[in-house]
């Protein structure tokens, strides 16, 4: 794919395949195997003159785990075309959060090449929705976290797909003067100073700014947090025109003093003035004059942190622009103004070959469907077959087909698969345990208070088991943990059952489940959760937090920053809410 195209290209390219998305899809089926046919992972099931069809009926559907020993083979050495044919140049290591173990995935330059046409296509798309997006600069909040690079024993660097991106020519000639943020300060391998200039350098070109973002809501919630810690400081940098000293980094000083310049008084005053009003409310927009939306993916696992975001971002539509992954680029939403439980994302559907596993409440079916035979309705596994070595791949990630635009599928993202919570005879998914600490959420902003993250654990020590929700808690205005009436956390406990499936409430009833308890644990712990998980190897730039714990270790980080545990004080009704 040549990498030189412009947006409206990409758009055109887009449109084309959406609407010959049968054919699209079947050369790109045939492409991926005319390249890769000889490689010793298909010629185990294929033979040299094999067509779609062979494909079809003879190579299995399979978990990363089983395509895995190949890609350790080549990151020790082998050649990657036992694999794959294009070159390899580096492994691309997932956030892994959601699937335990990060993934290592072959990356070319080919497939730097595929994501720039994805970048250009969101960028085609914004620009049809959100006038003069073209013309300003991107406040985007880049944190990497980048870890020293570690290269596989055969030489291989292993990196996030961002992070690769991020070093890539195409980035540093058509992306990198779009960002508020210099590249020095997103390769910055310290967060917290890598955070900080980036801030800087969004405030100082605040007038120039029309969008804010990061790349996950979440990741954004922290950023804003960080902001509210050290706004007074980052002002008098600008009074003065000085940069903190604790800024050692020489990357980021050098990328600042080109851009710090003279003392700047007004703009400090006028940031100032801003930062020291008594709610943050709407702060986005007042900040950033200029904003005309939220960038940050926030579907899926994210959704819960559209209520804290909608607080900061006052009226600013949020957009998630893309359903991306580690393994390939899958969806771009179409329509970026739709409020996030309405987001949708399109297949592109010259990114991979696309199947899909249907999905039934307990059982799965085998019988995989092609992107264009998905039923509109219909909730299915993505199975993504790529350039990059991964062949009839299970993703993990359970969608449900919404829509079509031209004669291409959207799909809404659900939930992970295999993440759920169960004590009895119920599983508790990621998205129906999100929706229920959304309503306690509601709850509580009543009292000022806000879930800034959250996840899950079941505790069997005592018999019946019961749920254990560890909270952390923001008061409006203030970063210290707040004063809390246990009467309402108990409410909390409470509202969360109710909001959980008949088959939860009934093992209640029955003394099958123990009341839920939730445990409220100190601020920044969670940041301490997602330092624990990078330090086993994920990658933080993509890092979700784990809605469902289950390793031992990050158990303990939880209890051990424990400061209130409430439990549920009543039983929650178990007829059926609703059909
Ligand atoms: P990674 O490979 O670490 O980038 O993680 C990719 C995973 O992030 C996907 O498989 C999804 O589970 C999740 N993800 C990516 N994009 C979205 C999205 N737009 N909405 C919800 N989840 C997403």
């Amino acid at each position: 794919m040549d990498p030189s195209f412009s947006t409206e290209s990409a758009w055109k390219i887009f449109e084309e395949q959406t609407i010959n998305a049968y054919q699209t899809q079947q050369q790109v089926l045939e492409e991926i195997l005319s390249q890769n046919l000889h490689t010793e992972y298909l010629s185990q099931f294929l033979g040299r003159n094999s067509d779609r069809e062979d494909f079809k009926a003879k190579v299995p559907v399979v978990e990363y785990e089983y395509i895995k020993p190949y890609i350790l083979r080549i990151a020790n050495g082998e050649p990657s075309d036992i694999l794959l044919a294009e070159t390899v140049t580096a492994l691309t290591r997932s956030s892994g959060t959601s699937a335990g173990q990060p993934k290592m995935i072959p990356l070319t330059d080919r497939e730097l090449d595929r994501r720039a046409f994805g970048g250009c296509l969101r960028s085609s798309v914004v620009n049809r929705f959100v006038d003069g997006f073209e013309r300003g600069e991107r406040m985007h909040l880049h944190l990497q976290f980048n870890r020293p690079e570690i290269k596989t024993p055969s030489g291989f660097p292993t990196r996030s797909i961002l992070t690769s991106i991020f070093l890539s020519k195409y980035f540093e000639q058509h992306e990198s003067s779009l960002y508020t943020s210099p590249i020095a300060t997103i390769l910055c391998l310290d967060s917290k100073q890598s955070m900080y200039c980036q801030w800087l350098c969004g405030l100082l070109y605040r007038n120039q700014v029309v969008s804010v973002g990061s790349i996950f809501g979440s990741i954004l919630v922290r950023g804003i947090k960080f902001l509210e810690d050290y706004w007074k400081e980052i002002c008098s940098n600008i009074r003065t025109g000085q940069l903190s000293d604790w800024i050692s980094d020489t990357g980021c000083r050098n990328a600042l003093s080109t851009i710090l310049g003279k003392p700047n008084p007004e703009l400090a005053d006028s940031i100032e003035d801003i930062c020291n009003a008594k709610s943050w409310e709407g702060i986005i927009k007042k900040l950033w004059p200029g904003t005309k939306y939220m960038d940050a993916t926030v579907t899926g696992s994210m959704l819960q942190y559209v209520p804290m975001l909608e607080f900061y971002c006052g009226d600013l539509p949020l957009v998630s622009k893309c359903y991306s992954s580690s393994e390939c680029e899958l969806g771009i939403n179409i329509k970026p103004l739709s409020k996030p439980c309405d987001t949708s994302y399109t297949f592109i559907p010259n990114m991979a070959y696309f199947e899909f596993l249907p999905i039934h409440e307990d059982s799965e079916e085998s019988e995989l469907v092609d992107l264009v035979n998905v039923k509109l309705g219909r909730c299915y596994e993505a199975v993504v077959t790529t350039f990059t070595g991964l062949y009839r791949c299970k993703m993990g990630d359970i969608l449900k087909a919404t829509d079509y635009h031209n004669n291409t599928p959207q799909f809404q993202f659900v939930r992970r698969k295999g993440v759920f919570l169960s004590v009895d005879m119920e599983k508790t998914t990621e998205d129906e345990l999100g929706e229920a600490v959304k309503q306690a959420n509601l709850f509580i902003r009543q009292f000022g208070l806000h879930v800034t993250d959250y996840t899950g654990a079941v505790d069997i020590c005592s018999i019946p088991g019961h749920y254990v929700l560890f909270w952390e808690l923001k008061m409006e205005g203030s970063s210290d943990l707040p004063e809390l009436s246990p009467g309402t956390i108990e409410q909390c406990c409470y509202i969360v059952e109710e909001s959980l499936s008949l088959v939860y409430r009934v093992s209640r009833k029955g003394n099958g489940i123990e009341p839920l308890e939730i445990r409220v644990v100190k601020n920044g712990t969670f940041d301490e959760l997602m330092d624990f998980f990078v330090s086993k190897g994920s990658s933080v730039s993509q890092y979700k937090t784990p809605r469902c714990i289950r390793i031992e270790e990050a158990l303990k980080i939880l209890n051990s920053r424990v400061v209130g545990r409430y439990f549920s004080q009543q039983i929650p009704a178990s007829t059926p809410l609703k059909w």
